[in-house]
């Protein structure tokens, strides 16, 4: 073969061979079969048939961009981890997404936000899986497969529906404040840039001293909050499906680089006992006023991938990265996170997919006892792959109360957890309807909500539905009901006049998650 038959140099094989052509295949006479021998085509066909790794159960709809987080506040009597004391920058990737939709599906679909971090601390990664709702649907990790199963398709028709969706929520009343969170105006961002990021979980902070506090991340966005309406959604997923990747793909490429200025709320360790909410149920916030926010410092996105799978497909974000100066806390749904995120990974892309450089750690004498595997490229050579040994190779050994540990009441139960004071399903999501919405979000809320249930809510599921709302607020429940009563009869008479709220149409299905 010649050069001069690969242009531009010319393409190579898998093991680095010129190949003969990437535009015919090697067939006997211009028209005969083609030939098994032909390896070139052969791999290239074999490796394209298995060019996709599975898309994720949950969050598959997203991108991201690489950036750096720098603390500018001294919170040292909080953490002792070395990200979060003042003066440290750290190298960080940043993956938005949406929950419930598949790999192609749009964008602008009412859906929270998976906002999911990633430090390349000194210390080991640490990883921030966020949503950019403080809150969530549910408070028991056990329910979490069922949530999300309700909120993606039916077995039967493969379709979403919203009669489903209803269905679970009602049947499990703590999903109300972050339902009423999601139907409200931040129910759908104008783009990732315009969001806020929440931790949502309470963690744990431990300071050099070994004193511990109960923390919630909050990153606020310094573009300022911006929202959709569910018409505006509506449009542009049928105009542009990845209208949110592509607005931070340009913003970055045009050097608006955008940040978000992060605060904790810390609470006090002790506290945790007889706060009026439990602090770990998930679906609560803790109010600014019982807790005011401390900033700790600013993310900024600044550059974009190179490559969107090996850097946003294969990037894995898991809770149980943590470092040391931060851990977990009894909240459940972390608990079972902690778990769940790098199991999904070992099936997704594999057992050894911390090797890979996207989710690789940045720690130079690092020393894990992990070998071999599918796809394994790193290795110590001849070193010992036990622990306890006696050639030098260092293994940890700690033993008594961690650092990070918490006091637990004993015996094995199922149970929900113990209710404090002002712990309902319903007060969090009425504060944020009455206190929070003005009444022209209010209003929006009411259509926003009747729109989904006439998207195909069932009858026997509509009082339930209704149920739920009035116990969110009487007045607002009852606007809800009233109009999608009169959605129904409009729909019913479709050349009729009527006026709001009447002329509330049916919304396509929401992604949750
Ligand atoms: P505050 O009045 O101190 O805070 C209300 C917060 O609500 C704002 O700071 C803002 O969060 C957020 N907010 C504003 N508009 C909307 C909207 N359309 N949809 C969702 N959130 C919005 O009150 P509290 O701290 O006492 O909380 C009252 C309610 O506010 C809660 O029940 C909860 O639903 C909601 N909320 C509370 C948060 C918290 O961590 N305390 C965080 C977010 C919402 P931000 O400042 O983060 O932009």
């Amino acid at each position: 073969m010649s050069i001069e038959a690969r242009p531009n140099g010319g393409s190579t094989t898998g093991t680095g061979a010129p190949a003969a052509s990437d535009r015919n295949s090697l067939t006997i006479g211009p028209n005969g079969p083609i030939l098994l021998h032909d390896h070139h085509f052969i791999e290239q066909m074999a490796h394209f048939n298995r060019e996709r790794v599975p898309e994720r159960n949950v969050h598959a709809k997203g991108s991201g961009a690489f950036g750096v987080f720098e603390t500018t506040e001294d919170v040292s009597r909080y953490t002792k981890a070395a990200l979060f004391q003042k003066g440290a920058r750290t190298d960080m990737l940043a993956r938005f997404s949406t929950v419930a939709g598949e790999q192609g599906s749009p964008d602008t679909w009412r859906d929270p936000r998976g906002f999911a971090l990633k430090f390349y601390t000194s210390e080991g990664n640490y990883d921030l899986v966020g949503n950019n709702t403080p809150v969530f649907f549910i408070r028991d990790t056990m329910k979490f497969p069922h949530f999300i199963r309700s909120q993606k398709r039916r077995g039967g028709t493969g379709l979403r529906d919203n009669d489903m969706q209803w269905d679970f929520w009602t049947m499990n009343p703590e999903s109300a404040h972050q339902v009423t969170w999601l139907m409200g105006d931040r129910g759908i961002p104008r783009s990732w840039r315009h969001m806020n990021g929440y931790g949502s979980h309470t963690y744990m902070w431990i300071n050099a001293a070994g004193e511990k506090f109960w923390i919630k991340y909050h990153f606020k966005t310094d573009q300022g909050v911006e929202t959709l309406t569910q018409e505006e959604a509506n449009r542009i997923a049928g105009e542009d499906s990845d209208f949110h990747r592509r607005d931070l793909n340009e913003a970055i490429e045009r050097g608006d680089h955008p940040s978000w200025t992060l605060h904790v709320q810390v609470m006090p360790y002790e506290d945790a006992r007889d706060y009026r909410f439990n602090p770990f149920d998930l679906t609560k916030v803790w109010p600014h006023s019982d807790y005011p926010l401390i900033k700790v410092g600013t993310m900024t996105l600044n550059r974009n991938p190179e490559n969107f799978f090996a850097q946003i497909e294969q990037a894995a974000f898991e809770p149980s990265a943590i470092v040391p100066g931060i851990s977990f806390s009894p909240d459940k749904m972390l608990l079972g996170r902690v778990f769940a995120y790098s199991d999904t990974h070992r099936y997704r892309i594999g057992p050894n997919y911390q090797q890979l450089p996207v989710n690789k750690h940045r720690v130079a004498d690092a020393n894990t006892y992990q070998f071999d595997g599918p796809m394994a490229f790193e290795h110590t050579g001849d070193a010992p792959v036990y622990a306890p040994n006696s050639y030098g190779r260092g293994y940890s050994d700690l033993t008594g109360p961690m650092e990070d540990s918490w006091e637990m009441d004993g015996e094995m139960v199922r149970s929900a957890y113990t209710l404090h004071a002002e712990d309902d399903d319903f007060g969090q999501a009425r504060t944020l309807v009455n206190d929070v919405f003005d009444d022209a979000g209010r209003e929006r809320l009411v259509h926003n909500v009747a729109g989904h249930i006439l998207g195909g809510v069932k009858d026997h599921t509509l009082p339930r539905v209704f149920d739920y709302w009035k116990s969110v607020d009487a007045e607002i429940g009852k606007r809800i009901e009233e109009a999608v009563h009169a959605g129904r009869a409009n729909a019913v008479a479709p050349h009729s006049t009527a006026a709001d709220p009447a002329e509330v149409v049916a919304s396509p299905g929401v992604d949750q998650g």
